[in-house]
């Protein structure tokens, strides 16, 4: 079993950078069929999702955009609970079909608040790509429609993802071991 070291855990390898190429390159080939004719608004979500969001981009052949966004979560007192708020978003998603890329669906909050925000803005079609998913996790209503891989209910680094601020740079993807 391969197994890293990132600061003070160990972690061990899930999904080999090759798998990651193969499974985007599908995830791409069904956009270019079902968005050919829609010039689609893409919006990274950063930071973790940067890496796959190049990746994907280089693997589409239709005419598209791209822009990106931060999402900044404040809590608020108990009763007004935590709201996400968007930084950097200047595009007029009017009318647009709009696919949202994230590096990795887990209790589905982030973007269970943060699509209404964007349906406000009136886009023709709101889509949503995760390369990762972790079903077990899952505690708030998403629906994916380009999937990349369900995971097990683990702290992944690795492709963007970042253990305390490294491993981001890894080809690989790696799950901590328990
Ligand atoms: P959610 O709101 O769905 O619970 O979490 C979404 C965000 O949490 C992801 O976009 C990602 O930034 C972060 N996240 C969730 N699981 C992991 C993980 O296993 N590893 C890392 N590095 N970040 C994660
Ligand atoms: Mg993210």
């Amino acid at each position: 079993m391969v197994s890293i070291q990132v600061h003070d855990k160990t972690f061990e390898l899930l999904i080999p950078g090759s798998r990651i190429r193969e499974k985007i390159r599908g995830m791409a080939a069904r956009m270019n069929e079902d968005l050919k004719s829609e010039r689609p608004l893409f919006i990274s979500v950063l930071n973790g999702s940067f890496i796959f969001s190049a990746d994907l981009f280089r693997e589409l052949t239709i005419e598209v955009e791209i822009c990106f966004t931060k999402l900044a979560s404040y809590q608020g007192t108990a009763s007004m609970g935590r709201t996400i708020t968007s930084i950097g978003l200047d595009a007029d998603l009017t009318g647009r079909t709009v696919v949202i890329l994230e590096d990795i669906v887990d209790t589905g909050r982030t973007l269970h608040e943060f699509l209404p925000q964007l349906l406000q803005q009136g886009p023709k079609k709101l889509l949503i790509s995760a390369l990762l998913s972790k079903p077990a996790a899952q505690q708030f209503p998403v629906k994916i429609d380009y999937p990349g891989f369900s995971v097990p209910d683990k702290f992944l680094v690795g492709y963007g993802l970042d253990y305390d601020g490294l491993g981001r740079n890894l080809p690989d993807i790696y799950c901590l071991k328990q």
